[in-house]
């Protein structure tokens, strides 16, 4: 019989919701999972291989301190394939509302005793090594966790959606709530694949799964203005749980 693929879950700063998910609420992703040897899931098992190659290596988590940067590196050079899994890794989600501030500040209000503390910027996992997969969501869906875990497994590319919340929103029949109702809802810009979540349930997308790719961040700033939302508004909107993203760049760089 073949060998199966080996399989590293790594977590940097993150709240480990991804991997939560992973373990306990799906059963897909566990079907797919079984395929593989999983050698590293400090969540998920007690004997971890530490240092050993694996073909597929999922990072959980961004990178906020200099020991996780040389432990991300030593992650790279060990895997055939590297994956982000979710907002933390791909885009450093809600950790990079700190890197508002300067970092002292931070450290301050976050602990008592700084003698030990040498925290860094949050930054993303592929602003410090090369990443084969971007995989959006907070947490990852089952779909696209499943489509991943299968397309790495035949060496095959996986489908990522490309389109935004809105394509889902209009595919469930929804009733527009930022034009209906004047709601600041994110879905034009933000990536799909919760099905359209909220506005399903009649309130404004928030931006979990961050951008979409080109999405068109000045049009829906200019209509969130249009609805009275203020600049400091606007900017936490599209900074929340996108950090100083690229995609949005146009709206939220001050400089
Ligand atoms: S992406 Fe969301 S669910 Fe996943 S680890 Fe980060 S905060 Fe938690
Ligand atoms: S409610 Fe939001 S997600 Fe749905 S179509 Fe309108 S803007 Fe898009
Ligand atoms: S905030 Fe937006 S992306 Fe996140 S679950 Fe809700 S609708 Fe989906």
């Amino acid at each position: 019989m073949a060998e199966k693929k080996k399989l590293g879950i790594f977590k940097l700063t993150s709240c480990a919701g991804c991997q939560m998910r992973l373990l306990y609420y799906q059963h897909r992703e566990l079907e797919a999972l079984t395929a593989y040897d999983i050698t590293y899931f400090k969540m998920g098992k007690r004997d971890n291989l530490e240092n050993i190659k694996v073909d597929v290596a999922l990072i959980e988590g961004c990178v906020t301190n200099s020991e996780q940067i040389d432990e991300l590196k030593r992650i790279r050079e060990n895997s055939t394939i590297l994956a982000t899994l979710g907002g933390c890794a791909t885009r450093s989600s809600l950790w990079g509302l700190k890197n508002n501030k300067p970092e002292k500040e931070i450290e301050e209000k976050a602990y008592k005793d700084l003698s030990t503390i040498h925290s860094i910027k949050a930054i993303p996992v592929n602003d410090v090594v090369k990443v084969d997969y971007l995989l959006p969501g907070c947490p990852v869906g089952e779909d696209e966790m499943t489509e991943f875990l299968q397309s790495a497994l035949v060496g095959r590319r996986p489908f990522i959606k490309p389109h935004s919340v809105c394509v889902e929103c209009k595919m469930k029949g929804n009733l527009c709530i930022l034009v209906a109702k004047k709601e600041p809802c994110m879905g034009p810009v933000t990536a799909a694949g919760c099905g359209a979540l909220c506005p399903t349930n009649g309130r404004p997308c928030y931006n979990c799964r961050g951008p979409m790719i080109a999405a068109n961040a000045p049009a829906l700033a200019k209509e969130f203005k249009k609805n009275g939302l203020s600049d400091e508004e606007i900017y936490l909107k599209f900074t929340a749980f996108s950090g100083l993203s690229k995609v949005y760049e146009e709206v939220t760089d001050r400089a």
